[in-house]
């Protein structure tokens, strides 16, 4: 199976570069990233040693190229975006480019090519905060910050080109990731670098928005599940039904680290913060699915990876 991971040199599609080479020896990976400040080479350290990836710096809305690459895989899994939802609030302009342009040049160079998969990665956020229950997958989007605009407008071209265009498309819909190789804005591992130098941990508001926790490995196999045996035009959530507020997070981090509870300090909250995200995973989970990470297993295993730092 060959595949263009775009996006591969960012914190989940690394991963899923690792892991699909790790667990498959027939797959041939193609990763096209820009490169840009969440992206690094250092993250596919290991990969690139040998003939079955390559590795092609370059931006998805660049229409030749992205034709070019497209051209004769089997499979696209589209993870390039601007994934930072602070960033999206002061600048959405990068977001509206490479989330939007960037999925429909992909999916333009996908209609002329003979694709067996389009699989497109795309966010909780899209469905907007729920208070009580979770999201199915037919429930409307409703974004609340650009970032999950951006995303949502994503996710309706892959389905209108599905629809228009006959592509085989699917879309996952996936909740908070955490693990190796996330860029130190992100929550994680910002919390577990300042609980290790003794600086003070920052939560927005009074800690209590909700967050849904996937172990990145874990979020690799429903990728994969989703891209081998996902029916075409379907969406399928990924999550785990481990809620824990950003306080609990925290908390979770000083603690293991032996930090200080003190050093946790509330901030000004940020416009439009989603109080609470939930999914309902039952349709992935009946394709035989399910995590294998628990949080605290896995926020170990992170706090392993950063603690150097
Ligand atoms: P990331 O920011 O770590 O990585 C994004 C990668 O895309 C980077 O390597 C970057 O260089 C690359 N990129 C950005 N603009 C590009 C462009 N124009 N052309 C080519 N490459 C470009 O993001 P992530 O956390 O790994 O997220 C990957 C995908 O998963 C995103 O689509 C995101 O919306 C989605 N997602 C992430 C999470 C999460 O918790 N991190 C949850 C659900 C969905």
């Amino acid at each position: 199976m060959e595949i263009l991971v775009t996006g591969g040199a960012g914190f989940i599609g690394s991963n899923f570069v690792h892991y699909m080479l790790k667990t498959y020896d027939d797959v041939q990976l193609t990763t096209l990233d820009a490169l840009t400040y969440a992206g690094s080479r250092d993250n596919l350290e290991g990969t690139l040693d040998t003939a079955r990836h390559r590795f092609v710096e370059g931006d998805v809305c660049n229409r030749e190229l992205v034709a070019d690459l497209v051209d004769g895989v089997d499979a696209v899994v589209n993870f390039a975006a601007e994934s930072h939802v602070d960033r999206s609030i002061n600048d959405s302009k990068p977001f509206v480019k490479t989330n939007v342009e960037g999925t429909q040049v992909l999916l333009d160079a996908a209609v002329g090519a003979d694709l067996d998969r389009f699989l497109q990665v795309s966010t909780d956020e899209v469905y907007g905060e729920i208070l009580d229950g979770s999201f199915g997958e037919t429930d409307p989007l409703n974004p609340r910050n650009p970032y999950a605009a951006t995303k949502a407008g994503a996710d309706l071209l892959v389905q209108s080109y599905q629809e228009t265009h006959d592509l085989p498309t699917v879309i996952t819909r996936t909740c908070n990731n955490f693990g190796p190789r996330q860029h130190q804005e992100k929550l994680i591992p910002k919390l577990i670098r300042n609980a290790v130098r003794g600086d003070r941990l920052p939560i927005y508001g009074d800690g209590s928005n909700v967050r849904e926790w996937i172990y990145v490995e874990d979020n690799c196999r429903a990728l994969d599940t989703v891209l081998r045996s996902g029916e075409i035009g379907e969406v399928y959530n990924i999550g785990t039904g481990e809620e824990m507020t950003n306080l609990n997070v925290a908390k979770t981090i000083v603690d293991v680290v032996d930090a200080s509870r003190d050093q946790i300090t509330l901030v000004e909250d940020r416009p439009g913060h989603d109080q609470r995200y939930a999914l309902d995973t039952s349709k992935l989970e009946s394709m035989g699915w399910e995590p294998t990470w628990s949080f605290e297993e896995g926020i170990r295993e992170t706090i392993e990876y950063y603690r150097p730092v």
